[in-house]
């Protein structure tokens, strides 16, 4: 099965030895992945190809062996947690796919610093520790996240202000929308960390109602998929403000960050990253998932994770070939890093994928790019349920329905095929799901993940 993988050549020493550790302890001593060892082609191949040989990690296997299955250190693992060295925490997501992982803050902060290097403009601002505020789920697994009301001073950790107290942004009251609009004029944060759709509803907010918010230097959008639709909203509340998306996880730290010329770069210094191409029936060869490996992680062993979520590779110029050589994956770019995967765009979760009536797959992505020609749109989720049919069901500006509920059809009858039986149905809100993340697209019938990708 021809699976591309990443290049040697474009990676610095130190990385390729980072790897060849981070696999030697893995198979040596993380209990999961003895059963590995039979598979791996040896110490003297380049680690690229020992990668490419091995099996995936899945969200399944962290729930049933982490802690002690996860770690290159199982005999020390349990007084290490006693003290505190290392942690389980929880990681987001639905009651089916939520897991512990193993959680060592020194690691994750090292992480962060280092995506925040693949943004000069934004290291720079992280350099002087400054005012952050954060506008997510609650849920969302950091220690002062709080479903309730808390005053602000309870809610302020440092530099960080934690904006948000309600798991469903569309159950904000004008009062909530207010107070968290008067904390940001009041805390003066120089980065605003959000989850785009909470930041979408409260900027929706902002403007309908007049209010000006804070201008911070950057805001970074993190936590899922940033629609366009919701970019929209956030541009219109806070004008001129950079919108630096990044993408990472609990599981595998800071993987992805958009540098200032709006590319994604790999965080080398904490993760490897192996491509798997959607499989070449959907036509996409330089779309794909990500399989990701934490390095230098002094506690956890965790190798060729399957974070669930599918990218878009930067263009190298030969977009019109059938598949993507090893060459290819390192696209270079007018920033001039040139270390590690470049990705032009994350393409949305690979259960979120549709299918033309063809049975072409649709990325999140692709969806997204034809809502940017239905104006007065303020969310929407696209629900697959036969292989033909699509009820589209969206949000609109006050007075907008009927005009949205028109536009809608022709883009996505273009998207899905002319025999596409397309619906768009006007909803009050669009609920999230109990992660408290917004689904934008569902196939509601039975369809197999693992055979999207390889030949
Ligand atoms: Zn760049």
């Amino acid at each position: 099965m021809p699976i591309a993988t990443t290049t040697e050549a474009a990676f610095r020493p130190v990385y390729l030895a980072a790897c060849t550790e981070t696999l030697k302890r893995a198979l040596a001593h993380a209990p999961f992945y003895q059963s590995w060892r039979a598979l791996d082609p040896g110490q003297d191949v380049p680690a690229a190809r020992r990668f490419a040989a091995l099996p995936v990690t899945t969200k399944r296997d962290l729930r049933r062996h982490m802690p002690h299955g996860f770690t290159h250190r199982p005999v020390e693992l349990k007084a290490a947690l006693a003290m505190g060295e290392v942690e389980l925490v929880s990681t987001s997501g639905t009651t089916d796919d939520r897991s512990s992982v193993l959680w060592h803050q020194p690691w994750w902060d090292a992480s962060e610093r280092a995506a925040a290097g693949l943004h000069a403009g934004l290291a720079e601002v992280l350099a002087r520790a400054p005012h952050e505020a954060v506008l997510t789920n609650p849920l969302c697994g950091a220690t002062v996240c709080h479903v309730g009301d808390l005053p602000m001073a309870e809610r302020t950790l440092g530099r960080l202000l934690f904006l948000n107290q309600q798991p469903d942004p569309n159950r904000w009251t004008p009062a909530e929308c207010d107070r968290m609009i008067d904390e940001l004029n009041r805390f003066q944060p120089e980065l605003l960390e959000a989850d785009p759709a909470y930041l979408a509803i409260l900027a929706h907010y902002a403007v309908a109602h007049g209010r000006t918010v804070h201008a911070p230097r950057f805001i970074t959008l993190t936590y899922e998929f940033p629609a366009r639709v919701q970019l929209r909203q956030i541009r219109r509340a806070f004008p001129g403000v950079p919108l630096v998306s990044s993408y990472g996880s609990t599981e595998t730290g800071h993987v992805l960050t958009v540098c200032e010329c709006g590319t994604f770069h790999q965080n080398t210094a904490s993760c490897h990253i192996d491509f798997q191409p959607l499989s070449s029936a959907h036509n996409q060869p330089r779309t794909g998932r990500i399989l990701v490996t934490a390095l230098n992680h002094p506690w956890l062993s965790l190798v060729r994770f399957e974070t669930g979520d599918l990218v878009r590779l930067a263009d190298t110029g030969n977009g019109g070939r059938r598949s993507v050589a090893a060459a290819d994956i390192n696209a270079p770019c007018s920033c001039g890093r040139n270390e590690g995967l470049t990705v032009a765009a994350i393409a949305g979760r690979t259960r979120d994928l549709t299918f033309t009536t063809t049975g072409v797959a649709v990325t999140v992505d692709q969806l997204d790019a034809t809502t940017e020609e239905i104006a007065n749109l303020l969310s929407y989720r696209l629900e697959q349920t036969t292989r033909d049919a699509y009820t589209f069901r969206f949000v609109s500006e006050a007075g907008a329905e009927a005009r949205v509920q028109t536009a809608a059809v022709e883009p996505l009858t273009r998207l899905y095929g002319p025999d596409a039986r397309v619906t768009a149905r006007r909803e009050s809100f669009i609920a999230p799901e109990q992660s408290g993340k917004f689904r934008l697209a569902q196939a509601q019938f039975a369809w197999e993940q693992e055979r999207m990708f390889g030949a």
